[in-house]
């Protein structure tokens, strides 16, 4: 795969290129009447400008993709399928462009960004077996000549809502389950990350996918509440931060429509004693802060039992010593900048929080800047030790480079730490012992749990999803959860009666025998 180690120079005053709607299988042929900009992160500078949807918008995308549900929907599964074959031989001949866009906007390094589209891409290869997966049933017999049929319809038109960290993999695990159903789609992503974004649709294009399946409308709350509240769209699911999915989840069932949101998290991974130490001091720093602690599997908070503590933390500080912050797209970068200024800050003022909570800072990331890139919004790594549930650094999400360190003196009273959280995204236990991770696996009140593996995100065939703050759902995402949420399910009761078989007329409800 070709990697470029420069990163894009900003372009002169009043030129940086203008990224709006796809709508019907094209861009919108009129320069949107808002934009905002978008950065390079690695470098702080204006690299283009993506339009501000609004109520508009959005009904020119229902319009486009009430109009194509029809055909869509009664198109041969197999037609189907072969749309999603040649859009996931797309993906794979596009990959590194789409990794470059990724990390262009967002900021995590080349190779992360790589496997991100890798893993976004599971999900279309999944959907690609839409002919078997959408399978109804036949139960013959149900009372006597009688038999039914079970099948699943989509819905209409549906809507994903995204977040800025995973701009092609987070839509992809929406939309190739949505389409595969036979619903219409409106992707509306995060404004921060489009580049990736657009790829998508011309990639649909190229794939031979008709005009008004798959449609993306730009934009921020405006967008969002354009979308809760157009009666065309039926169903959506959300992903990113707690607030902003607990009042999509809230307003978009209010106004009858079908709704999961996926949330945000604060994730812990507990280890043992007996737990391979430099294992867990690798999964430590690297699902810590690795693309800059900007995942909802990022385990932010290490819980060490009994004497862990001291033999793990050293290993821990060795590594992070060694960790190299710099532009995505640099060979041996470990960790890029952070996506946005303003999240910068923010980040910057639960590290300033965490110290007046009492907590010891022990890696101060805060005075990290990169000699080549002053603009760039970068932060090194931070690390806190002695973190315990009082402090707000321990009960929020940060969405940064910043771990909490927090000690318990046994199994039970780490299990009683991470069941006791508000949120529950994932966990994971590191240990040599199979009965203590059973246990766990078990106990545990998290629905996604890595045993030694400390992003345990399931694979793209499988389904994804927390509980409580972590997800207002009920269902997970992905796999045949997901098809359940896309489709309605229909059962039809049928007799064939044979002449002369009808007996007396009875008004007695209908008995099974
Ligand atoms: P966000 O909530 O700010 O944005 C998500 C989407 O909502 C974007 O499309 C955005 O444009 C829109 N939006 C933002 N503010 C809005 C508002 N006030 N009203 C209506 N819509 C609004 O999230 P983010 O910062 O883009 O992403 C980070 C968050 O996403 C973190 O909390 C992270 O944990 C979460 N996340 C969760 C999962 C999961 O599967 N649970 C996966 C990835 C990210």
């Amino acid at each position: 795969m070709e990697t470029r180690t420069i990163t894009d120079p900003a372009p002169q005053a009043g030129t940086a290129p203008i990224l709006t709607h796809w709508i019907d299988n094209r861009t919108d042929p009129a320069p949107p009447v808002r934009t905002q900009d978008v950065f390079n992160p690695a470098t702080g500078n204006v690299i283009a400008r993506v339009a501000r949807g609004g109520a508009d918008d959005v009904s020119r995308a229902v319009a486009a993709a009430r109009t194509a549900f029809p055909a869509w929907r009664d198109t041969p599964l197999i037609a189907r399928s072969q749309v999603f074959f040649a859009y996931r031989e797309l993906v794979w001949q596009n990959r590194a462009e789409l990794a470059r866009l990724i990390t262009r906007d967002h900021g995590k390094t080349f190779p992360d960004a790589s496997v991100e589209v890798l893993r976004g891409m599971e999900t279309v290869e999944y959907a690609c077996g839409l002919p078997s997966l959408l399978a109804g049933m036949n139960t013959p017999n149900v009372s006597t000549k009688v038999d039914a049929v079970t099948f699943r319809q989509p819905l209409g038109v549906v809507a994903g809502i995204t977040p800025f960290n995973f701009p092609v993999m987070v839509p992809m695990w929406i939309y190739p389950i949505a389409m595969m159903c036979g619903n219409t789609f409106i992707l509306k992503p995060s404004s921060h990350t489009p580049g990736a974004t657009q790829l998508q649709a011309e990639l649909w294009k190229q794939a031979g996918l008709p005009d008004g399946v798959f449609n993306i409308v730009y934009g921020g709350r405006e967008a969002v509440d354009a979308i809760l509240n157009d009666p065309g769209i039926d169903a959506i699911q959300f992903v990113g931060s707690t607030a902003v999915g607990r009042y999509v989840h809230e307003t978009g069932t209010k106004n009858g429509k079908r709704v999961a949101a996926y949330t945000g998290a604060k994730n812990a991974m507990v280890v043992l004693p007996d737990a391979d130490m430099d294992l867990a001091a690798d999964a430590t720093v690297a699902a810590g802060y690795g693309s800059a602690g900007e995942r909802c599997m990022a385990q932010t908070l290490i819980i060490t039992v009994g004497d862990t503590h001291d033999r793990l933390m050293p290993l821990v500080l060795d590594r992070i010593a060694r960790l190299k912050v710099g532009p995505g797209m640099d060979p041996g970068v470990d960790m890029g900048p952070i996506y946005s200024a303003d999240h910068r800050r923010s980040v910057i003022e639960w590290i300033d929080r965490g110290e007046q909570e009492g907590a010891s800072l022990v890696v101060d990331g805060r005075p990290f800047h990169h000699p080549e890139y002053p603009d760039g919004f970068y932060l090194g790594v931070s690390l806190f030790d002695d973190v315990t549930p009082d402090m707000a650094i321990y009960q929020e999400e940060i969405f940064g480079p910043v771990l909490g360190v927090v000690r318990a003196r046994t199994y039970d009273e780490a299990l009683a730490l991470v069941n006791g959280h508000k949120y529950a995204n994932g966990t994971a236990i590191f240990t040599t012992d199979g009965g203590a991770a059973r246990r766990f696996q078990l106990e545990v009140d998290v629905p996604m749990i890595g045993v030694n593996v400390p992003i345990p995100v399931p694979a793209g065939y499988l389904s994804f999803g927390g509980a409580k703050q972590s997800a207002f759902a009920d269902l997970q995402m992905r796999g045949e959860d997901s098809i359940r949420f896309f489709t309605k399910q229909k059962e039809v009761t049928i007799r064939w009666p044979e002449p002369g078989s009808q007996g007396p007329l009875s008004l007695v409800f209908p008995a099974n025998s």
